[in-house]
């Protein structure tokens, strides 16, 4: 994907970059006095749903293009920059009307690629920040996938937002943080910008500040959270939305830690890793030797290829002197896992030679 590393201009040096406000616009009232509130507070990004994504029927759907202008008034008051939700070429359309200048798609929305199609074509030609949402399913393919669409309608300011992924057990995350799949989109794209979305992945106030410390010490750029002047009162989301103060609090309490940092220790530490791995490496090479001599053996005598006690010896054995050596029996047994399945695979080689 080719991106643009400024999502925009004069907001690349904080970390987090923070987005805030409620989960839906209600009132002209409760947007404009929360998006003061928010920005007193230094926020200069403000979210708000005008489209909502319901469950169920019945629910409060938002209020539509009636909280465009209200929107409007919020960068006009306070200066801060607008964003909101598409889900549709309509609501995109609607927005480039109303000067809205950020917008994002929605998890449900990012796990439909036609939806996707749609919106990617509307936005064609326009240079505004998108924010994609991973999808409900945590299927990192399909999250890339609907950032190419957007990408490929010439979009080049991309960033993507971790919400957590929707799973049927909802005990204590709402949406399970799944934290290995935004790790995996850094590999892949390092260029892009990844926000968290804690409100969405807690699903209750309690857990924003320690999700969001969670994300920082994982290197993300910003942070997405539902803030509502009154929380309790609010339409949608209630229980994991926070008052300006609230957030304000949370946010002077994180510890931001360097993103790169190349002291000498650290040097002197990573040269050791590279040594570990080297031995590893060494190592494993000289088992995969013995195990291809084993296989010689066994083609030779007519011996079963996979000895089931053999394995289970060795991964009880190794697991239990994992232990000893203060590691988790579960991390040995699959790294054993590993190593045997491509021992098999070697032996197979011979046999079938
Ligand atoms: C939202 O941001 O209010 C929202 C509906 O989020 P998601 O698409 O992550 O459920
Ligand atoms: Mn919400």
């Amino acid at each position: 994907m080719e991106l643009e590393s400024i999502l925009l201009p004069g907001m690349e040096e904080n970390r987090p970059m923070v987005i805030a406000g409620p989960c839906s616009a209600e009132t002209e009232e409760q947007v404009l006095t929360t998006a003061k509130q928010l920005s007193d507070r230094g926020v200069k990004i403000f979210r708000a749903g005008v489209w909502k994504p319901r469950t169920k029927p019945g629910g409060f759907e938002g209020v539509g293009v009636e909280a465009l202008p209200w929107l409007k008034a919020v960068k006009k008051e306070t200066g801060m920059y607008v964003a909101t939700e598409v889900a549709t070429a309509k609501h995109v359309y609607e927005c480039l009307k109303a000067g809205i200048d950020i917008v994002w798609i929605g998890a449900r929305t990012t796990a439909n690629p036609f939806a996707m199609q749609e919106i990617a074509d509307a936005l064609k030609g326009v240079d505004i920040p998108v924010l994609v949402k991973n999808p409900v399913n945590p299927d990192l393919e399909l999250w890339i996938g609907a950032m190419e669409r957007i990408n490929n309608a010439g979009l080049k300011r991309i960033a993507a937002i971790h919400r957590g992924f929707s799973s049927f057990d909802k005990k204590l995350y709402r949406n399970l943080p799944q934290w290995h799949i935004p790790i995996e989109l850094r590999r892949r794209l390092p260029e892009l910008p990844i926000f968290c979305d804690p409100s969405h992945i807690g699903g209750k106030r309690e857990l924003i500040a320690s999700l969001s410390q969670q994300a920082m010490d994982l290197g993300f750029d910003g942070l997405i959270v539902e803030s509502h002047c009154s929380p309790d009162a609010a339409w949608s989301d209630a229980a994991q939305q926070i008052t300006p103060d609230v957030l304000d609090y949370i946010l002077n309490l994180l510890v931001i830690r360097k993103d790169t940092h190349t002291t000498e220790s650290l040097n002197e530490l990573r040269k050791q890793i590279d040594e570990c791995d080297n031995d590893l490496i060494q190592l494993l090479a000289k088992r995969m030797r013995v195990c291809r001599e084993i296989g010689t053996y066994k083609k030779e005598h007519g011996v079963n290829i996979l000895q089931t006690g053999r394995y289970n010896e060795i991964l009880d054995k190794r697991g239990a002197q994992g232990v000893l050596c203060g590691m988790d029996q579960d991390f040995i047994k699959k790294v054993f896992e590993a190593i045997h399945e491509e021992s098999v695979r070697q032996q197979m080689e011979i046999i079938n030679r």
